[in-house]
């Protein structure tokens, strides 16, 4: 263990050698101007304000979400074909992250505590795929390219050598592969905010080796904070200093957040100790949308986090009806049907929106009297009505708390 954390300490040398960055603002810069780029943030912020201003119940009675997750590992060495084992780590971590229970919280002092806030998004791998067949939440595809660019189709197309998302409404898209070298450093990862790419590609990409906490993860971006910081983008936060070369690089306010001082630095790859100043205010350099080293971030705040939740509903709401997840999702859907309805001698439970495959199954008559229980009923397997007679029935499934009721006639 000790040799192998000597061995991403000399990794760090030659790394930190170049800046790392993440490619987002770079993305929009492929299309856009610069004036363009804040004109699309500025018409993406009103609607948000609007929906904000209208949603006052909405925010007091909320509760935590679950969003789905697929990954997609796109390979061209052995190297980058991450584990299971270094996804399960970053998936650990965007949750600790997003619910501020990561170990840098505790952390964080005066006057920023106070600010912290537990986003309430957690994350999960997939457990149903696009065709409605079991997955792990993964994808591996073996490419010949030997690295990609965040700004560019390939990674985003299986033709191309990369790999085709799933529905981006229903599930957050997640590529890792080996991101190449760009002018002054190399690239993190990139996320995109919500329309400012074809639905194909909207999710994040991380490079491989700025993913999760084990595995071939390189010091000072090896606690997984890269995939936080592009998941800020994906529900539409912004770096918390200006991008590019700003007339004033301390203009309040460029994230439209009242709650993140202005800064005219991005700490990249820094570790900053106690309080440090820029455009006349403390810094917030432990932000997730700074640049800072993994190790010294540590939070969103609270007007990230309504910003986050606007986004959600706004621009991304089908994540909240997305069944993709497994059974720990507050927003799961259980829906059955049975058929055939009316039945003679049998009839079959079929799932129409869940990733259960079986449930407690009770049939009752119009008394209410119970005359069928199966404690573990797995569906599209017959269940025998010959000791019944004709007549109206309620079939309930149910699966923990769970539950869904339908009529049944026995001809
Ligand atoms: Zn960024």
């Amino acid at each position: 263990m000790l040799l192998y954390s000597f061995g991403i300490f000399l990794l760090s040398i030659s790394n930190l050698a170049a800046q790392a960055q993440c490619g987002a603002h770079q993305a929009l810069l492929q299309n856009l101007s610069e004036k363009e780029i804040q004109d699309f943030h500025q018409k993406n912020n009103e609607q948000l304000d609007e929906w904000l201003q209208n949603s006052s119940n909405f925010i007091k009675n909320r509760s935590v979400v679950t969003l789905p997750v697929v990954v997609h590992v796109v390979y061209h060495e052995d190297e980058e074909n991450i584990s299971d084992e270094q996804i399960f780590s970053q998936i650990d971590i965007l949750n600790k992250d997003f619910r501020a229970l990561n170990c840098q919280v505790p952390k964080v002092e005066e006057p920023f505590k106070e600010l912290i806030a537990d986003i309430e998004f957690e994350f999960c791998l997939a457990t149903i795929d696009p065709d409605g067949n079991p997955t792990n939440g993964i994808t591996r595809t073996w490419s010949r390219i030997p690295f990609f660019d965040c700004n560019s189709d390939f990674l985003y197309k299986k033709a191309n050598g990369g790999a085709d998302a799933w529905d981006t409404k229903r599930y957050i898209n997640i590529w890792v592969a080996k991101l190449g070298p760009v002018v002054g450093g190399s690239t993190l990862g990139c996320g995109t905010f919500p329309n400012s790419t074809d639905s194909t590609k909207q999710g994040i990409t991380v490079n491989y080796w700025a993913f999760g906490s084990e595995g071939p993860v390189i010091y000072p971006n090896h606690l997984g904070r890269t995939a936080t910081h592009e998941m800020g983008h994906f529900f539409n936060l912004r770096h918390v200093f200006a991008n590019g070369a700003p007339a004033d690089p301390c203009e309040d306010d460029h994230d439209n957040i009242p709650d993140t001082p202005a800064q005219d630095r991005s700490y990249s790859q820094q570790c900053p100790n106690g309080k440090k100043f820029s455009c006349g205010t403390q810094d917030m350099y432990m932000n997730f949308m700074n640049y800072t080293a993994d190790a010294c971030m540590a939070m969103f705040t609270k007007g990230q986090k309504e910003r986050a939740w606007a986004t959600l509903n706004v621009f991304r709401p089908e994540l909240l009806q997305s069944n993709a997840c497994s059974a720990q999702s507050t927003t799961e859907q259980f829906e059955f049907e049975l058929g055939p309805n009316p039945a003679l001698d049998f009839f079959t439970i079929k799932i129409k929106s869940s990733s259960h495959r079986a449930g407690q199954l009770k049939v009752f008559d119009p008394s209410g009297k119970m005359v069928i229980y199966e404690p573990y009923q797995p569906i599209n397997v017959p269940i025998s009505l010959t000791s019944i007679q004709s007549g109206l029935y309620f079939v309930e499934f149910s699966c923990g708390e769970l539950r869904s009721l339908t009529k049944l006639v026995k001809i």
